[in-house]
């Protein structure tokens, strides 16, 4: 008995080490893709910026005594939004190593939502070209425990995306519900939609639909901050097709603590 007992904790033990093997081996191929993911998106979200700003720049340099007002504008104009976009780049990259080694932990607090969505809209004021966002809140959401800072970086990455993704001058929608017990986010755009198969994708590092020219330039790292973000506060996110199958929504659902919530001042009464 004893010898047939060893034997199968023999078997159990090679099997146990080939299934690490695969996994490992697994794991080497998907750090190996993300590595060389990482270096090429690198490469081209620094140097296409880097590229503008220097060809602006010397543009400024080289004309300075022929150049209109309007032309003069129109560089540094460009300068500007090519430094914010090389701003954004390394906070994405920053907050997605921060996810990754665990040290980006939400610090929550009773917040209202609508203040977290208002000053999203705010931040994302610059990005919007004449476009208008509209936002609806259900009066009904209670106060949910957010780290606000976080959930706000999360609302702001989804009207970027919308505002990326969807032609000038359609609107962008806010909209928030409470369902089931969970208050519901979702950011919805008219632009050309995800398609069916990338659903999913999307939310992994570095993962990008390839669609041609039409496409805006990203870092294919908002999505993997978003979902870090909402799943380190018990959340789910995902994305589906907008109203009538049409263009995009990114659907958050983030859990409500109705039991927890804190109580009202007693009333005071006057004897
Ligand atoms: P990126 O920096 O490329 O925008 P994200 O992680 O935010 O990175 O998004 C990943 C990809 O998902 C984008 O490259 C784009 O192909 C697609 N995507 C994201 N949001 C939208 C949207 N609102 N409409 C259409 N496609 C989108």
């Amino acid at each position: 008995l004893l010898g047939t007992l060893a034997d199968q904790a023999a078997v159990a033990i090679e099997r146990t080490n080939l299934v690490s093997d695969i996994e490992n081996a697994r794991l080497a191929t998907e750090t190996e893709r993300l590595r060389s993911a990482l270096l090429s998106s690198l490469s081209h979200d620094l140097r296409t910026p880097l590229a503008s700003i220097l060809g602006a720049a010397s543009s400024l340099i080289s004309y300075e005594g022929s150049l209109n007002a309007a032309d003069r504008l129109d560089l540094t104009q460009t300068i500007q939004d090519e430094a914010e976009r090389l701003n954004r780049f390394v906070q994405n990259l920053l907050d997605m190593t921060r996810l990754g080694s665990g040290k980006l932990k939400p610090r929550t607090d009773w917040v209202d939502l609508r203040d977290v969505i208002g000053s999203a809209v705010e931040r994302a004021a610059k990005l919007l070209r004449r476009r208008q966002v509209r936002v609806e809140i259900d009066p009904a959401l209670p106060l949910l425990r957010l780290d606000a800072m976080l959930m706000e970086q999360v609302i702001f990455n989804l009207i970027d995306n919308a505002c990326k993704y969807s032609p000038a001058g359609t609107p962008v929608t806010v909209w928030t519900a409470l369902r089931h017990g969970h208050a519901v986010v979702e950011v919805c755009d008219q632009g050309p939609g995800i398609p069916a198969e990338d659903r999913e994708r999307v939310f992994d590092m570095f993962y990008r639909v390839e669609e041609g020219d039409s496409r805006a330039a990203g870092t294919g790292l908002g999505l993997a901050i978003c979902r870090g973000i909402v799943e380190a506060h018990g959340g789910r996110i995902a994305a589906q097709p907008g109203l009538n199958g049409a263009g995009t929504c990114i659907v958050i659902r983030l859990p409500v603590a109705d039991a927890d919530q804190p109580e009202a001042p007693p009333i005071e009464t006057v004897e």
